[in-house]
């Protein structure tokens, strides 16, 4: 059964994260209710969010009013307050619709709000403190980490990547990764084939297993 409101999302606390997820979402095309209980976070998301409304997230009565329960999605961007956090979720869990984002500031937080049964736990600063520091280390450029263990690594070809075509040099039966994708200096990203070789200066998409991953991007 769908929701009343296909591709609409509640997003509940427009601080830092909520505030910048909402403005995304709209830009995307979808249907957005900002919701905050902070007169000066409403007013300055007025004009900016085309429904936008000050109230206090934690009272069952209030939700059902502005029909949270018809959304497709919640997203629970309130941190710093464990309890409106953690009220305004379970609020959310007794309603059919929808299914909830919550963000965790904590472990602890992040613990109690899969224990209440929230389907998405968020941990921004975690898990963006665990990204930059793979940047910090260098060999990696960029990073994203899937679940099932899974990343695609921006990084550039180590020695043994290069000089020889992919086809020839094996490298998943070797390393356990796939290079997916190439950017010469100054050229756009294309597909790898086969027939493809790599230089010094290019940079590559690798994917695999974090742990493979990882340890074929940190070779020289
Ligand atoms: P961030 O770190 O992303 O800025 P915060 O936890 O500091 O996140 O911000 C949470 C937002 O949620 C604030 O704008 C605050 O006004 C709002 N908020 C807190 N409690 C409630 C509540 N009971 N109902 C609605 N909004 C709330």
């Amino acid at each position: 059964e769908r929701a009343a409101h296909p591709d609409s999302v509640a997003v509940i606390g427009l601080g830092r994260f909520g505030g910048s997820l909402a403005l995304e979402l709209e830009a995307q095309g979808t249907e957005v209710l900002g919701i905050d209980n902070n007169e000066d976070i409403v007013q300055s998301y007025n004009g900016r969010l085309a429904h936008v409304v000050r109230a206090d997230s934690t009272k069952e009565e209030v939700l059902r009013q502005l029909s949270v329960h018809e959304f497709d999605r919640a997203v629970v961007g309130i941190g710093s307050d464990l309890e409106a956090s953690i009220l305004t979720t379970s609020r959310l869990l007794t309603f059919k619709h929808p299914q909830i984002w919550a963000k965790a500031i904590s472990e602890p937080h992040a613990e109690i709000l899969e224990q209440l049964g929230v389907q998405h736990v968020i941990r921004p600063e975690h898990d963006m403190g665990r990204r930059v520091a793979h940047l910090v280390r260098g060999s990696i450029l960029d990073y994203v980490e899937f679940e099932d263990d899974f990343v695609m690594v921006r990084t550039q070809p180590p020695a043994d990547a290069r000089d020889r075509p992919l086809g020839v040099l094996g490298l998943r039966d070797k390393y356990g990764i796939t290079i997916v994708a190439v950017k010469r200096p100054g050229g756009t990203w294309q597909h790898t084939t086969a027939q493809t070789v790599l230089y010094d200066d290019d940079q590559i998409i690798v994917q695999g297993t974090k742990n493979l991953a990882e340890r074929f991007s940190s070779r020289p």
